[in-house]
């Protein structure tokens, strides 16, 4: 697809950028590569709209990959961190805006008793499993194919050939060595874990799990899946690390692993516990928390770990997320779903599913929503850039990526669902093309 849905002020910003920026972008997804065409640069974001270079107006339906659960600017969270920024930028030592929020991360997630803040996600699930493995003295780790846990080196691996064999580097740069100590097994296969236990159960340090994977367009745990992870890896002495940098305080006030009947050991955060600045954490019970330096052998710093701007977006975001505003996020994620539901059956869309949870929806071209990775690559890539451009043109900015979660926020209200629900129809008709 190359429908110039962008502006010539994009054009240009985006010529100007690849001069001097690696493919113009600071982070891949963000080049439109998946849904081709080029990208669109911004130039503000207020409630539920962005406004680009050019001038035109979206709906923003990527929140900043879920970070702005509350819109764009929220006023509440711009004066705290006005008054934070105030009064100096960093310090590079303690201040109490660092235990203020994680006051509100202990008291929210039971399975937390002790947090660590970084400064990205990634960060935050390459140093837990860093005390994983300090904490057992064992070297493998287990993810799953599609979960995506930053681009530490360990974690980008995927698949090898046979089930239980060593993981591939997904990554050029990353070698094998360095993934040798890593298994991927497909999402929701209990079986498949057990069978990897069975092999390696005495070396395995960690199984990392998004609790809902939300980077393979949206894949669910089935029942049992989370639960039973957590019972094997107790019988194994492994430890459990529950990725919420996507769906903590998203889906809930807190982790969401603990509603599915899962007890984790580490718990990462980031996205939305920094309210759009740059953050990451990750926490646990004391036990095995307190093997981080300075209180244990596990090495992990950070120059502008906890700053007190971040710090205070953070808290001042997490003071928002009330039970009424889950509500509002549950009512208008569910009305944006069934209109497009509707919308693209109306359409004659064939090969249709947009599973959700929550705050997260999965619009998915295939034949049924995916529960694991070989499912979600089975998308009809070409419906999906179809799909987007003409959201594009009507709009709605959603993720320029068929293998990405679409992110409702707060500041989504009746105005905007009825925009959303018309902008519908004539993108499903373009994604369907003729038949
Ligand atoms: C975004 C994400 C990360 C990485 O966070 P960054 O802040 O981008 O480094 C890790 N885990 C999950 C589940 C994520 O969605």
């Amino acid at each position: 697809m190359t429908r110039r849905s962008e502006g010539p002020a994009s054009r240009a910003a985006f010529r100007r950028a690849q001069r001097v920026l690696v493919g113009g972008v600071d982070s891949p997804v963000r080049s439109f590569r998946a849904v081709g065409g080029h990208p669109v640069f911004f130039a503000r974001g207020r409630g539920a709209y962005l406004r680009d270079v050019d001038g035109r107006r979206y709906i923003d339906l990527v929140s900043s990959w879920g970070a702005t659960v509350l819109g764009h600017a929220p006023p509440a969270v711009v004066r705290a961190v006005r008054t934070a920024a105030a009064g100096g930028l960093s310090f590079g030592a303690p201040s109490p805006r660092e235990h203020e929020l994680a006051e509100r991360i202990v008291r929210a997630v039971p399975t937390v008793e002790r947090v660590r803040f970084v400064t990205s996600g990634t960060e935050a699930v390459m140093s837990a499993v860093r005390v994983a493995r300090g904490f057992t003295r064992r070297a493998k780790i287990v993810k799953f194919a599609g979960g995506y846990h930053g681009h530490s080196d360990g974690l980008l691996a995927r698949a090898g050939s046979g089930l239980a064999t060593a993981a591939i580097a997904d990554s050029d740069g990353v070698p094998p060595s360095v993934v040798q100590d890593t298994l991927v097994l497909p999402y929701n296969d209990l079986l498949a874990l057990e069978r990897v236990f069975e092999r390696y159960g005495e070396e395995i340090a960690a199984v990392v799990v998004e609790p809902v994977a939300a980077n393979m367009n949206l894949v669910r745990p089935e029942d049992g899946f989370l639960p039973g992870i957590a019972r094997l890896c107790r019988r194994a002495g492994a430890l459990l690390i529950a990725d919420e940098v996507i769906t903590g305080f998203r889906l809930r006030r807190g982790a969401i692993h603990t509603e599915y009947g899962a007890r984790a050991d580490l718990v990462t955060f980031g996205k939305i516990i920094g309210g759009g600045l740059p953050v990451g954490a990750y926490g646990g019970r004391a036990e095995v928390m307190d093997r981080v330096a300075p209180l244990g052998p596990v090495y992990q710093a950070g120059t502008l770990a906890g700053n007190p701007v971040v710090m205070a977006a953070g808290a001042a975001t997490l003071d928002a997320l009330t039970p009424a505003l889950y509500r509002t996020l549950e009512r208008t994620s569910a009305q944006i779903a069934q209109a497009w539901t509707e919308a693209a059956r109306e359409a004659g869309v064939e090969g249709f599913a947009l599973p959700r949870v929550g705050s997260l929806l999965g619009v998915f071209f295939g034949p049924a929503a995916p529960r694991d990775y070989r499912e979600a690559l089975a998308v009809d890539r070409a419906a999906y850039a179809r799909f987007f451009h003409t959201m594009l043109s009507n709009g709605v900015y959603l993720p320029p990526s068929p293998l990405e979660a679409t992110f409702v926020s707060s500041a989504i209200g009746p105005t905007e669902v009825g925009r959303l629900a018309r902008a519908a129809p004539p993108a499903f008709r373009t994604a369907r093309g003729s038949r």
